[in-house]
């Protein structure tokens, strides 16, 4: 099989730091826990102490000894360690949802009166938390194009104290430029939070191209067998030590024992999984761009994608959720779908399942005509893939003809 081409991803972070595939796999002997080679659940919500000056101790908080499960629960901290190290950063909180990640680390990093510079194309729910919610308590928010740094620097006020980024964007996988963007910030003394969850911590380190936090949600890739909802904050320890003093802790959307042993033994397999992912979800691209109703494949490891040196530069590799645009209309994608046999109908992706959603592109690209289709290429043989995306293509094309 021929070589996929790598990128370089911020890879400099991990120098002198552990190969992920180690990182992964590999847990030091813990006496403590008898030497079980998997952390037990920890199905506590509190922890005791048999003197005063333990409890006294604990509630200082210096030693980081678990006292109250909404706060430190040793099942959640294996995960979090883990998902630190692998992302190049210092420290990581675990949390109920991606959601609740981002929305803990937005609230933590603004006031009344302060304004955000968010990518236009981000996550929905992310744009309707700062469209809906953020100006009841005063914190307004500019949408800006993303893939244009003269777009983000016209977009910032003098109150501007937080971009948003998430690169590539999850329906039209566009990027950032992130060390651009992180110079911009640092220039104008704001914060930078990115929503990493396409690329993973093992496909980008944007912690070692500046940006200040970042956010995944575990219940895709990480997670990878569509059977958890969680989500990771990740960033300098002291950063997340402000996080977790507060928000954190006063917001209390926490990550429960059992989500954090699923989600480490979906960390296992990780960049196993990615690997294959990559390659079965170039290879499913490759070929969706030869059909004819096909106008534009959105897969930022293709050539053919605006963005492309710049994916190069700064991501490792792919991982195999991508789009691709058609002009005809979604009616007849939604047709063309429900004939696929192995990719399910559903939102989310990460999972072993290969899925399709069809859609219209969302802001900012209301005047292109046709639809929007989103395919996640799961652990499923390429090739039959293929076969059953050629099935249900010829049929589109002999009722288009009809
Ligand atoms: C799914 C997703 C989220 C939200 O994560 P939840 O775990 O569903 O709350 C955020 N960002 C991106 C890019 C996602 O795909």
């Amino acid at each position: 099989m021929e070589e996929l081409e790598k990128g370089n991803g911020g890879a400099a972070a991990k120098a002198g730091g552990r190969d992920p595939y180690t990182t992964v796999a590999h847990d030091p002997h813990d006496g403590g826990h008898h030497g079980a080679v998997v952390m037990p659940i920890y199905q506590n919500s509190l922890f005791t102490f048999s003197d005063y000056e333990s409890f006294d101790r604990a509630s200082t908080g210096t030693d980081d000894i678990p006292m109250y499960s909404r706060g430190h629960n040793p099942t959640v901290r294996q995960l979090e360690t883990r998902l630190a190290e692998l992302q190049g950063g210092e420290k990581a909180r675990c949390f109920a949802s991606g959601m609740a990640a981002i929305s803990t680390a937005i609230l933590a990093n603004v006031r009344g009166g302060d304004h955000i510079v968010c990518v236009d194309q981000a996550y929905g729910p992310t744009r309707e938390l700062l469209t809906y919610f953020l100006p009841k308590f005063g914190v307004e928010t500019t949408f800006a194009d993303g893939t244009s740094m003269a777009a983000l620097e016209a977009a910032i006020r003098p109150n501007t104290k937080l971009i948003y980024l998430e690169s590539p964007t999850t329906l039209t996988f566009r990027l950032q430029d992130l060390r651009a963007c992180a110079e911009l910030a640092k220039r104008i003394g704001a914060v930078t939070i990115i929503d990493n969850t396409w690329a993973t911590p093992i496909l980008q380190n944007p912690l070692a191209m500046g940006v200040d936090l970042v956010v995944h949600s575990i219940s895709k890739y990480i997670g990878g067998h569509s059977d958890i909802v969680g989500g990771v904050l990740i960033g300098s320890e002291e950063r997340i030590n402000r996080v977790n003093a507060r928000e954190y802790l006063l917001f209390g959307g926490i990550m429960t024992a059992h989500t954090a042993s699923l989600a480490m033994r979906g960390l296992r397999t990780l960049p196993l999984r990615l690997e294959r992912a990559e390659r079965s979800g170039l290879t499913v691209a490759n070929h969706l761009a030869t059909l004819p109703f096909v106008r534009t494949v959105n897969h930022p490891w293709l050539a053919a994608h605006p963005q492309h040196e710049l994916a190069k530069r700064q991501m490792i590799g792919a991982s195999s959720l991508f789009s691709f645009e058609t002009d005809l209309p979604a009616e007849r994608m939604k047709a063309w779908a429900s004939s696929l046999e192995y990719f399910r109908i559903g939102v989310s992706w990460g999972g072993h399942e290969s899925l399709v959603t069809v859609g219209r592109l969302g802001p900012g690209y209301e005047s292109v005509p046709g639809s929007l289709v989103r395919l996640y290429v799961g652990l499923e043989d390429p090739q039959e893939l293929i076969a059953d995306l050629d099935r249900a293509s010829a049929a589109l094309m002999q009722s288009a003809n009809s």
